[in-house]
């Protein structure tokens, strides 16, 4: 298995790229917003907490993240591997992420960042805002976000460096550039 975490703030193209890479290399994208979007379309208990957050701009608790992970882990055992987009957001949901993993005998083997600068993301959100409608690209929850960001998520990137996992892709460009700067790396990584 061949796992990979796509970092990044909100608006670095961590879903667009994902997705990439995830059919070229046949791995299991995971989507934390997207399944959370998906409880939340469904109506059910997890969707309705998740939902109070998630509109704030704040972070959903590590006890739901963790428990939605474990199961998919769980239930994707004969796989090439995963693709995580947005997850780990906490330091404490990436060391469960580590310890699930070694339990099942396998590991995250590269960690890519997508650096993106602050008025950039703000404007490729407000322009999402526009193109689709996410009830957290609204102005004052993307400013929300980005703090919650550079509070609880951008911490995590040292705890990755320690682990000598980061690799750090820069995200302006186009689509096509970006995708074939992140395929360079993991075809270094994991010839
Ligand atoms: P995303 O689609 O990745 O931008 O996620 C949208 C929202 O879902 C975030 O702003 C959080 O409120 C919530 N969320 C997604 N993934 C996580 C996570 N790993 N931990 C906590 N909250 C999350």
């Amino acid at each position: 298995m061949f796992n990979i975490v796509i970092f990044g703030p909100p608006g670095a193209g961590k879903g667009t790229q994902s997705f990439r890479i995830a059919t070229r290399y046949q791995l299991k994208h995971i989507s934390t917003g997207e399944i959370l979007r998906e409880e939340i379309r469904k109506g059910s208990n997890l969707g309705v907490s998740a939902a109070q957050y998630m509109e704030r701009g704040e972070l959903v608790p590590d006890e739901m993240l963790i428990e939605i992970l474990r199961r998919l882990i769980e239930e994707n055992r004969y796989i090439n591997g995963f693709v995580f987009d947005g997850y780990p957001r906490t330091l404490i949901q990436a060391e469960v992420l580590d310890e699930v993993m070694v339990k099942e005998g396998i590991c995250i083997n590269l960690v890519l960042s997508l650096e993106v600068n602050e008025e950039e993301l703000v404007a490729r959100l407000s322009k999402r805002a526009e193109d689709q409608f996410r009830s957290d690209d609204r102005p004052e929850v993307i400013h929300q976000r980005l703090i919650t960001y550079h509070k609880q998520t951008a911490p995590l990137l040292d705890y990755f460096k320690k682990q000598g996992k980061l690799v750090s892709v820069m995200g302006i460009g186009s689509i096509d550039d970006i995708s074939e700067k992140l395929y360079n790396e993991i075809d270094t990584a994991y010839p």
